[in-house]
């Protein structure tokens, strides 16, 4: 829609116009930083950054409702710069121009209502999110976004040139940073550091697609951490992993996107999100609490993180109900189907710890939840939500056995509507489906094959398999139409086919 036709009232605010205010904050000193310069940890005391907004208060002076208008609107512009993460421009990245911004089809994924049949298996009415339907196939699109748009703005101020950014990555991060990158190539060369063996086929082959350098590394994800940490420490690189602040900025459009496609209404709901390296859940409350605040929305949401217990260093942490006996304690991972998630020592931690207590403040009351899964009902969840219609990933299906959890321990109840975080697309991680339909799954990610789950393709063969069509021998007529017969047949009798037409 041309902008001429939109309603008088939100005209003046339909094309948001850059300004300051956003800030580096150090977690640990409270010391600001400006965003005109590269930083990731606070060069005072090292501890992680977010970014602040000193003039969020100014928000408070366009009314909520006005706010839902104006977003609802922006929907039907066709300004390629507010048709992702951006359309909540003034809350995502108020100092970034129209002009730098980054759009590669990021954001507004659908949310899926549970069928039926599902929902009473489960017993409450849940929704999935499809972040598997970003770009790249994964949520981390969101946050990549943001950090693409905020170095591209510092390259179009002359601030920063000949960019080579970095990230280690559990397969996802890497994906996401190569394909912006290679966007925006030659300004940007990228480079990503995988645990060798760790990430699947899919996820090793995107940033190779991309034109990335990718360098395998022996290992688990903590351990590529540490390196592309040392590598920041010592040459000037661009860092995307989620240390960034920029890349948490982004994914809080995960909130803004849940809170609109609900029309606002956060009433009796139950936010579900795995937990990896603490990113996205850190975005998620904080994205809630920018809206509440800007009377958005009039409730906070709940929370659940979920983790397995193959890789749980923050479920450990909550299980102290003591906040001042709390102390966290990396944990060494374990194999885990939610590979992408498979952290021991989250980069976001301290984000966690402070936003968590924030948002349970402002809710008047426990609002957060941290739940622990096997690695088998991962498994098995992620299967039973794709054959009722989905496309979740592993960690999608993690969020639903975190949701089966959840009930269980009456951290949620039935009256409740619970929306499901499917941080990628199911493909990506169909190597663990193979393993599990072949009932090949190593031993020590102590999951068993259900004969009732499994599935298998048939390979239908004629009576006489020497006859058989191929490229190069095409049959002839009466031995092509005994084939066709006595395949149907042999299809029919698989399937119980006795009625004739
Ligand atoms: C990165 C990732 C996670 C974990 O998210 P964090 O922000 O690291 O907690 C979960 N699922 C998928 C598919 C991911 O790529
Ligand atoms: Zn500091």
């Amino acid at each position: 829609m041309m902008l001429d036709f939109f309603p008088e009232d939100i005209k003046p605010y339909i094309i948001p116009k850059p300004r300051s205010g956003q800030h580096y904050k150090c977690l640990g000193c409270s010391v600001e930083y400006s965003i005109e310069k590269l930083l990731y940890v606070c060069p005072e005391c090292n501890q992680v950054l977010l970014i602040q907004d000193k003039k969020a208060k100014t928000l408070q002076k366009i009314p909520g409702k006005t706010w839902q208008k104006i977003f609802d609107f922006r929907k039907m512009l066709k300004i390629p710069a507010l048709k992702g993460i951006y359309r909540y421009h003034e809350f995502i990245g108020p100092s970034i121009p129209l002009e730098s911004i980054i759009y590669l089809g990021e954001g507004h994924t659908p949310v899926i209502e549970a069928g039926e049949s599902l929902k009473e298996t489960i017993g409450l009415s849940f929704f999935y999110k499809n972040d598997g339907q970003n770009p790249s196939a994964s949520f981390k699109d969101r946050g990549m976004a943001s950090a693409m748009s905020s170095i591209k703005d510092l390259i179009d101020k002359n601030l920063v040139s000949d960019v080579i950014a970095i990230c280690a990555s559990t397969g996802d991060t890497s994906a996401a940073a190569a394909l912006y990158a290679s966007y925006l190539g030659p300004l940007i060369k990228s480079a990503v550091l995988l645990p060798h063996k760790k990430v699947t086929a899919q996820q090793l082959s995107q940033p190779l697609g991309s034109g990335a350098h990718v360098f395998e590394i022996p290992g688990v994800f903590d351990d590529c951490m540490k390196i592309v940490e040392h590598l920041s420490t010592q040459y000037s690189v661009v860092l995307l992993n989620s240390k960034n602040a920029w890349r948490i900025l982004g994914q809080e459009s995960y909130s803004y996107e849940v809170a609109q496609y609900f029309d606002w209404d956060m009433k009796d709901k139950v936010i579900v999100v795995p937990i990896g390296n603490a990113g996205n859940i850190s975005a998620i409350m904080n994205g809630f609490i920018k809206f509440y605040e800007a009377d958005i929305i009039d409730c906070l949401p709940k929370i659940i993180g979920v983790q397995s217990e193959h890789a749980d260093p923050v479920y450990q942490y909550y299980l102290e109900p003591d906040e001042t006996k709390r102390k966290f304690v990396p944990v060494d991972t374990k194999p885990s189907v939610a590979q992408a998630a498979m952290i021991g020592n989250p980069v976001s931690m301290p984000r966690v710890i402070q936003i968590r207590k924030e948002y349970n403040a402002i809710a008047g009351g426990r609002q957060v939840f941290f739940v622990q899964v096997t690695e088998q009902s991962i498994m098995d969840s992620q299967l039973l939500a794709n054959r009722n219609g989905h496309i979740a990933c592993t960690q999608g299906g993690e969020c639903l056995a975190g949701l089966i959890e959840a009930l269980k321990k009456n951290i949620v109840t039935n009256n409740e509507t619970a929306i499901l975080d499917a941080t990628a697309h199911a493909m990506k991680f169909s190597d663990f489906q193979d393993l599990y339909f072949k009932s090949q799954i190593p031993k020590d990610y102590k999951i068993d094959s259900d004969l009732n789950n499994i599935n298998q393709p048939s390979l239908i063969l004629p009576d006489d398999p020497t006859i058989i069509p191929s490229q190069k021998n095409r049959l002839g007529e009466k031995n092509f139409q005994n084939f066709i017969e006595d395949i149907s047949g042999k299809i029919a009798k698989r399937l119980d086919l006795t009625t004739p037409l």
